[in-house]
This record gives structure tokens, sequence and C-alpha cells, in this order.
């Protein structure tokens, strides 16, 4: 399949790099492409960026069946820009995809969609400190129908934004709250798939843990509410007695790329690294038996965010001193270093683009 590409004649201004914010700001240019039964995926092309004009009773609009993904593009000190195991939010889209029953993307087909898309707006990767380029891939169901089943027709597609460090403290412990009200997801249902209707369903726990004077949510499990699995829209890592823990992947948990890169990182280490249950009980334990040495999420808009505060029920307690732990500062400098190019990349995460 050939890619059209259609300039815009109007290019907007570039912003200051060192100003960026998040998700605010688009580029030029995005990268569409169309699905019908009788044609499968078609007509794919990089046009000027503009609004989707819908009827309003497209499928998504209605029944929320869309699911995307999120990666960036660096830019390294070289001036090249090089992308973070697209192929892995590739696999990802398909497999949310699957999951909502809208059809699979060829996955070199859309990797090679999206290198040419950055190519053209290679001008837009930011390269002051911490900034990227971050990529927001999207499938929708654009059937205008008001009956349940799944859309005949579908829209992809990529739009891409400069953003800066994405937690305008920078790199400082958040506190968290830890909900027994509300769950995110539950085992068999859609926590697993990155779903637009994922997030709408966890805003109402994020505006209380707000009130709270808390920035994001540590949810527990969706059925016995005992264990941890996850925060805000990261994975979660927890360091007691020197052991480093994470949830397994029990089907209600988003398999984050950054936490399978933190797994690989601290195996190719040698460090004691589990992947298992982790109860609410055993974090307060490990807290007051002074074991609880430290506690960071990790996705691709933060890296790596360390935790210093959780609230649960009536408890506060203070993670490592409130200060941020050696080993979210060791993640975080490794996964970095790789994605901006200043250290060797010994996994081949890294794709180069333009
Ligand atoms: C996207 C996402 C993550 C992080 O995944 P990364 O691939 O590391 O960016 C974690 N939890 C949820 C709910 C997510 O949507």
């Amino acid at each position: 399949m050939q890619i059209t590409v259609a300039e815009t004649k109007q290019r907007k201004s570039k912003p200051d790099d060192s100003n960026l914010g998040f998700g605010t700001i688009f580029t030029d240019h995005m990268f569409n492409m169309d699905y019908a039964p009788e044609k499968g995926w078609h007509n794919p092309r990089i046009e000027p960026y503009s609004p989707i004009i819908m009827d309003p009773a497209t499928m998504v609009l209605h029944y929320g069946q869309g699911v995307f993904e999120g990666l960036k593009a660096y830019k390294t000190a070289s001036g090249n820009i090089q992308l973070f195991r697209p192929e892995d939010n590739i696999k990802r889209l398909n497999r949310s995809a699957r999951r909502l029953c809208i059809p699979e993307v060829d996955e070199a087909f859309l990797l090679d969609a999206l290198k040419q898309l950055i190519g053209v707006e290679k001008d837009w990767v930011p390269g002051a400190p911490e900034t990227s380029l971050y990529i927001r891939p999207t499938i929708i169901a654009t059937d205008p129908f008001l009956g349940v089943r799944a859309s005949h027709t579908y829209r992809l597609f990529i739009i891409l934004s400069p953003v800066g460090a994405y937690y305008p403290e920078g790199f400082n412990p958040v506190k968290i709250w830890v909900t027994k009200d509300y769950v995110r997801a539950v085992r068999g249902g859609v926590g697993e798939a990155k779903t637009l209707g994922n997030y709408a369903a966890s805003l109402l726990a994020g505006d209380e843990a707000h009130k709270e004077g808390y920035t994001q949510v540590l949810w527990l499990d969706g059925v016995e509410k005992k264990y941890l699995e996850e925060v805000g829209s990261m994975n979660i890592f927890f360091v007691i007695d020197g052991e480093l823990i994470t949830p397994s992947l029990n089907g209600s948990i988003l398999p984050g790329i950054t936490r399978n890169s933190v797994i690989q990182l601290a195996k190719l280490w040698d460090m004691k690294i589990s992947e298992r249950l982790i109860s609410i009980d055993e974090l307060v334990q490990a807290h007051a038996g002074g074991k609880l040495d430290e506690i960071f999420g990790s996705g691709t808009a933060a890296v790596i965010s360390p935790v210093g505060e959780i609230k649960s029920g009536d408890q506060i307690f203070t993670v490592g001193g409130g200060e941020v732990g050696p080993m979210a500062k060791k993640f975080y400098s490794a996964i970095t270093d790789i994605q901006y190019g200043r250290a060797e990349d010994p996994m081949g995460w890294v794709e180069p683009v333009a």
C-alpha cells in the first residue's frame, strides 16, 4: 500500500521548547487510514492536521468502540530522531483492537507509516532536555448506527504533540491515594486493553484523590479490593527489603512497555525482581517494619514516577522519607539515557527514524 502525502501550505510556528506542557500543541500533519469490510485497511495518507467531521450517530461516540496507544520520538544530541520499542506499541494496539472487535492492522506497515509521518514532522521533535514528540495512534468505530454491534467501518489516525516534562514539578515524588470505593478494571474486562473508556471510568476516583490533595489513584484489584494493581495511568513497582516487586499481569492490569523495560533491565543487572500478587496489607506491614524502601510508577509519559506518600483509609504513610529513591533514579536514568541515545542500547529497543 502506497501512502499518499499532501503537505500543508501553512505551517504553524513552532512553540518554545522550554515551555511545552503535555498534550496541548499539535503538529502540522496527521496520518489517516480507513477500514471497510470489502476493502480492508485502505487509503493511507499523510495530510494536514484537521478536525474529523462525524455524523452524530457515529458508533464510537455512543458505545466507545475505540483503542489507542502512546509512545514518543526522541531527539539525540547529534540531532537524530529515534523511537523507543515502537513495535511493542503496535503489537499492543492490535491486542487492544482484538479485544474490542476492531480489525487488526499490518504491523510492519503501520511502523513504516509512523516513521514517514515523523519524517514529515521532524522539525517538530523538540530538543530541550526531557522533551519529546508524543505520538498518539487511535482507532475509532465510524459506522453511523445506533444498534449495538461491532462497527463495520473504522478510522485509524496518528497525531503528534511536542511535550515537555510530564510532571511540572519535575522528577519529584507524587502523593497517591488508595480507593476502595471504585475499581479500574476486573479480570475478563477491558483493563488490559488500551481502550478509550478505561480512562472515562477512572476520572471520578481521580477527582476524589485531587480533592484530598493526592495526585494519582492507587488501584486495588476489582474483586477482593486487596491486591495492588496500578497507579493512575502507570504500572507500579515496590522495593521491599531489597526485592523489586510489581503486580503480575493478571488480566486486569495494562501490560506497560515501560514496566517491561524495568523488568528486563532488572534482570540484566541481576537484581531480585518478582512479578507477583502484593496486597495492601503486605505494604502496610512492610512500612511498619521499616522495610518499604521505595515505590514508583512506570509509563511512557513520565517514564518513572517516584511515590513519596500514600493514603489508605485513615492511614497516611511516607515512603522513602518523601525523597526520590535510588532505584527510581537508576531506572529513570537508564531508560531515558537509552531513549535519548546517551547510552548504549543493550536490548535493541531504539528504532531510528530520521
Ligand atoms: C498506557 C498505560 C500504562 C503504561 O504503559 P506504557 O506502555 O509503559 O506507557 C499503564 N497503565 C495504563 C492504565 C495505561 O493506559
